[in-house]
């Protein structure tokens, strides 16, 4: 038998691969969770446990401030009028400073419909005008048209070629991007940001907004593992998983969207 080959130390494996635990804060888990938004931390959790990834889940509720450096990954799923205006003032008053500086050293943030909305500078409600914790260049305002709702497909490209998302939408909010600002995709099928302009969500670096409920992640799993990459710092591709069934999910919900 021939001389086994040295082991490299493991931290320097863990350095080359990135991190090997996914830690991951869910803003207001409670209040903004809705159409089963928490489901896309469930499905986090699942694809790093069954890749031997360490996942950890810690939360930020009204009135806590947020530590930048608690988490890789960040999330806030959406929420109805009246919950999302006690959290829009607890974002812009007591987390501001705590999402800008995790944003600026590089963590993923992911947020869905109310949470989309609270990125920005305001969010027009009835005759109120809540503040934004303004990460990113948007508004959200109203306008008389109907609330826009139903099955959603976007065209996505993170760098990796075009990709699909599918989900569902449902907000009575019209989301106008600054002209610095990156769309996360083009609207195939579905209303998009306002209805109008043909876009959908916001992305810049590891920031990514969007009105997709589903939840999203489990009927989107790839954009779950270009999260959990970007978290956690590999520039190598995670392993591959069984994702029949995670395939079957993003099929139908496509199919229902119609692209
Ligand atoms: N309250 C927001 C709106 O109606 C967002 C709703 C949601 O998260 N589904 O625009």
């Amino acid at each position: 038998m021939g001389e086994q080959p040295q082991t490299p130390p493991r931290t320097a494996v863990a350095a080359a691969r990135g991190r090997d635990t996914l830690r991951v804060c869910a803003l207001y888990p409670e209040l903004m969770n809705i159409y089963a938004d928490r489901g896309n931390l469930l499905l986090l959790q699942r694809r790093c446990e069954w890749r031997g990834i360490g996942f950890e889940l810690s939360a930020s509720d009204l009135g806590e401030p947020l530590d930048p450096d608690a988490a890789d990954l960040f999330y806030i799923g959406g929420g109805q009028d009246r919950d999302q205006a006690l959290c829009a003032l607890d974002l812009a008053e007591v987390k501001r400073e705590g999402i800008h500086a995790a944003a600026a050293r590089g963590a993923a943030l992911l947020a869905v419909c109310g949470g989309y909305q609270l990125l920005g500078h305001s969010y027009e409600m009835g005759d109120q005008t809540l503040p934004g914790v303004g990460l990113v260049d948007l508004t959200t305002v109203r306008s008389d048209g109907p609330r826009l709702i139903g099955n959603v497909a976007i065209e996505v490209d993170l760098g990796e070629g075009p990709r699909v998302l599918a989900g569902f939408e449902n907000h009575g909010g019209r989301t106008r991007l600054g002209a610095g600002e990156t769309p996360l995709g083009r609207v195939l099928k579905g209303h998009g940001n306002d209805g109008e302009s043909g876009v959908e969500g916001v992305r810049r670096d590891n920031v990514i907004g969007t009105y997709l409920h589903g939840p999203l992640l489990p009927k989107n799993a790839w954009l779950a593992d270009w999260l959990i990459a970007r978290a956690l710092g590999r520039s190598e591709p995670l392993p591959a998983l069984d994702d029949a069934l995670e395939n079957a999910a993003h099929v139908e919900a496509r199919r229902a969207a119609g692209a």
